[in-house]
């Protein structure tokens, strides 16, 4: 099936990402979200990151202007979703807020245009039970921040087809993005082994066993990775590293997936990492 139009629900950290790597691959894409101020924040992310890539030489000013011209923005789901090729919901990381878009999606939506979802862990299967085409609907699951980073987990269900699928593959990839397939299950791979390490760094700072600044510095120094735990979770958001752990925990029972009482108390504080202006460094950093 040949992509055109996508239509992209929720304009938050991952909507605006995913906007924003569709409209600069070429396709018209419009940004759906419930309140016009969540989308001109989503618009004005887009403009700095694409403005970013301008200033570092990696994108031509035209390109850029090219690129915003094919982003539009609606509050109203009909308007955005009617004759979408392809839609990616990427609202709260919440069933009971991912389900009734679904339904509304199977509604408004061509009975061809597929559904995927961006969810780090709710099971695809759950939200294609929400419409008429189970076999249309897939997990996409982009990396933050998404204009930089290459992987993307694509989720099949018990259901997804093999057309979906295999159309789905061809648009991440025309994103200029990397592929993995993956199962239907909770946390797929990446929320698997990542959320762990949320987990355990937030049990070190409870057990005082050294700073958040030394933390990061021996992961960063020891592993090779370009963000430490604290830093990446600030990244991430905490209320959503609490999300995925707690998804993961419901449905395994799995006692490693129990959030650290910290990640709790910090989300009921407001200290949800870097979108609020504070997370651990703000609470923690002794430097
Ligand atoms: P976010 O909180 O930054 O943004 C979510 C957006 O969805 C908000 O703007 C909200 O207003 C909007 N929204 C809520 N209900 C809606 C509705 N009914 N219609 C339209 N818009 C609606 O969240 P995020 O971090 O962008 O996460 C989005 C999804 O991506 C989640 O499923 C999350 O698990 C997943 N994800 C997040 C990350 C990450 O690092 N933050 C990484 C990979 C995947």
């Amino acid at each position: 099936m040949a992509i055109s139009k996508v239509c992209v629900v929720g304009s938050g950290t991952m909507g605006s990402g995913i906007a924003q790597v569709s409209a600069q691959a070429g396709y018209e894409t419009t940004m759906v979200d419930i309140k016009q101020e969540f989308l001109d924040r989503g618009m004005s992310n887009i403009k700095a990151s694409l403005g970013k890539f301008v200033e570092k030489g990696r994108m031509k000013q035209e390109e850029m202007g090219e690129t915003l011209a094919r982003l539009r923005t609606t509050v109203d789901m009909k308007d955005a979703a009617r004759d979408a090729d392809y839609v990616i919901e990427a609202a709260f990381e919440r069933a009971e807020v991912k389900l009734p878009i679904f339904a509304q999606l199977e509604d408004v939506c061509r009975k061809e245009t597929i559904l995927a979802s961006n969810t780090s862990g709710i099971p695809v299967s759950l939200l294609a039970s929400a419409t008429r085409r189970p076999d249309k609907v897939i997990g996409t699951h982009f990396m933050n921040p998404v204009p930089l980073m290459k992987g993307v987990e694509i989720v099949r269900s018990l259901l997804t087809s093999d057309e979906t699928l295999s159309t789905s593959l061809d648009f991440v990839k025309s994103l200029g993005k990397e592929t993995v397939v993956v199962k239907d299950s909770p946390g797929f791979v990446t929320n698997r082994i990542v959320t762990l390490v949320f987990n355990e760094a937030a049990k070190l700072l409870e057990e005082n066993l050294a700073s958040i600044e030394d933390i990061d510095k021996i992961e960063k120094l020891s592993h090779n990775w370009p963000m430490g735990p604290f830093e990446l979770a600030d990244l991430v958001g905490i209320d959503v590293v609490v999300d995925l752990l707690e998804g993961i925990y419901r449905e395994t029972g799995w006692e490693r997936y129990k959030p650290a009482p910290l990640l709790k108390r910090m989300v009921e504080i407001g200290y949800t990492g870097r979108k609020a202006g504070k997370g651990f460094y703000q609470l923690f950093a002794q430097g």
